[in-house]
């Protein structure tokens, strides 16, 4: 930062609200790390705008002065894409406002700083559904889940974060204020400028509101565990289980046996849901529109599959709480991960039908490299979107673990190409996977850099992210 600049930013801060910004190196310092602790970032300012015509003059400032900024929400990103290395940061957590619900079109307009949770209760609250849910929903922010699509735990049934925004309000880097948050589900008037903001991980602008798509919030949810016995019996035990549930199933997600392991050893309270300890396992969720009718669909079906020989062992949860608990070992395996030491993280996805021999082939070639390699791969498979891990089989390893296996990330990738599928399903480009991006594709990042110039000319948005630096 030159001097003229250090000097705008003391005229910046002269001509805000005192509440709305900070320079205390403690309070900088939660928004200067990321959630893994691999990125340590730097920035000389905090500013907490607290309504869109606060962040519109900010925006409007710093393009005049050409200053960096960095949006962030929750910094639960996985990406890189929230660590300042010199930008301001421009936290929305004090725009958190629910500024609409509207029953009859089943919508909830909210301000970007709301967390995940709030807005899955408030939608509760109402008798709706929210459907978007993920680990870090406790802290995660709509602006955020926004910027960089977020998926989560239920895409199989109802898509990722771009299915469930109806409108945003967004102010683009001159200050300009787009808002679109009539909650519409048909208009059809041209380029879909919402679309252009969802996943651009802030470097076309700052999200400040939007309207979301909400749905009948089921009367019943089933939860349940069952054991498969490989990923393609997953596969497998996915398709009969959509129809023996007339398609009730809204979340079908893959554990490994080291996954849960760890979560025991590193979560309290956490306890194996099946005696039989299997090498797989499969978290389900169904749905149905009839109270406590959720759990007999899915004891059903899960019968017919034992029938089959397509599970051997499964578990049904008997009370709200033992839902949780199963919910919650899922969504710990990156808690044991990370406890464990560091891994090299692949959110990788293909097709689901071949998502089994993906996975063979991804495991075969990562532990035929390093013995010491132990494959940790989990998730969403329902939707084709494994988080295929690269962990030690001995705790305690760090980034010399993560530059050793460097070539294998590199193989995994390659291989994700040759299976048609994505280098990145649901955490986005970011910082940490530019240069996979930059080495795959050339006319599609060619175009978001014609976008980019075009609402970002003076290149403030974020701008070390998403698009390989030239
Ligand atoms: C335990 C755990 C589990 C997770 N599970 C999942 C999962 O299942 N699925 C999934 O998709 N992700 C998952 N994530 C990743 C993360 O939660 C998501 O990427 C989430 O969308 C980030 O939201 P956030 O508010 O924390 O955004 P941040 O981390 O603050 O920011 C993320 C990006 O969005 C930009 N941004 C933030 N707010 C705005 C705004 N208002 N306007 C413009 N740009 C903005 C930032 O500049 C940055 O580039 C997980 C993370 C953790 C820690």
């Amino acid at each position: 930062m030159n001097s003229d600049q250090v000097a705008s930013l003391e005229t910046l801060k002269s001509k805000l609200d005192p509440k709305a910004w900070s320079v205390d190196p403690t309070e900088l310092s939660a928004h200067t790390q990321d959630w893994r602790g691999r990125y340590q970032g730097q920035t000389p300012l905090l500013i907490k705008p607290a309504s869109t015509a606060e962040v519109a003059e900010i925006l409007t400032f710093c393009n005049d002065h050409q200053i960096a900024v960095l949006p962030q929400g929750g910094n639960t990103g996985l990406v890189g894409g929230s660590t300042p290395q010199g930008e301001i940061v421009i936290s929305l957590r004090r725009m958190n406002a629910v500024r609409d619900l509207d029953i009859a079109n089943e919508s909830l307009c909210v301000e970007a700083g709301a967390i995940l949770e709030t807005v899955q209760q408030e939608a509760a609250n109402a008798n709706k559904l929210f459907p978007l849910s993920l680990g870090a929903q406790g802290s995660a922010m709509i602006g955020g889940l926004i910027s960089t699509n977020a998926g989560g735990v239920h895409v199989l049934r109802y898509g990722m974060m771009r299915d469930l925004v109806l409108g945003l309000e967004a102010v683009l880097p001159d200050g300009t204020i787009i808002s679109d948050l009539t909650g519409l589900r048909k208009n059809n008037t041209g380029y879909d400028l919402k679309q252009l903001l969802i996943g651009a991980e802030g470097t076309l602008g700052i999200v400040t509101a939007a309207t979301l798509k909400l749905y009948t919030h089921p009367a019943s949810l089933g939860v349940g565990i069952a054991a498969v016995p490989s990923p393609q019996g997953a596969v497998d035990l996915l398709d009969f289980m959509k129809s023996a549930t007339g398609g009730a199933v809204a979340a079908f997600e893959l554990m490994p046996k080291f996954g849960l392991d760890l979560v025991c050893d590193h979560v309290p309270g956490a306890r194996l849901p099946l005696e039989s300890d299997p090498d797989w396992s499969v978290l389900i969720e169904v749905t149905s529109g009839e109270a406590d009718r959720a759990s007999e669909i899915l004891e059903s079906a899960l019968g017919e599959a034992f029938e089959k020989d397509l599970i051997s062992d499964a578990v049904i949860a008997q009370s709200d709480s033992q839902a949780h608990e199963f919910w919650m070992l899922r969504e710990s395996i990156p808690e044991g991960e990370k406890a464990h030491g560091k891994a090299a993280k692949h959110d990788v996805s293909v097709a689901v039908s071949k998502m089994p021999s993906f996975m063979h082939a991804a495991s075969r070639m990562a532990e035929s490299f390093d013995p010491d390699i132990k494959v940790i791969a989990f998730g969403h498979v329902g939707d084709g979107n494994v988080h295929f891990n690269l962990g030690a089989k001995q705790a305690g390893a760090g980034d010399e673990f993560i530059e050793k296996v460097k070539p294998v990330t590199r193989a995994i990738y390659d291989l994700v190409d040759e299976y048609g599928g994505s280098i990145s399903a649901e955490h986005g480009i970011g910082i940490l996977k530019q240069g996979e991006f930059a080495a795959r594709q050339s006319t599609d990042i060619a175009i978001m850099r014609v976008i980019k110039a075009a609402i970002d000319p003076n290149n403030i948005m974020n701008p070390r992210v998403l698009l390989p630096q030239t």
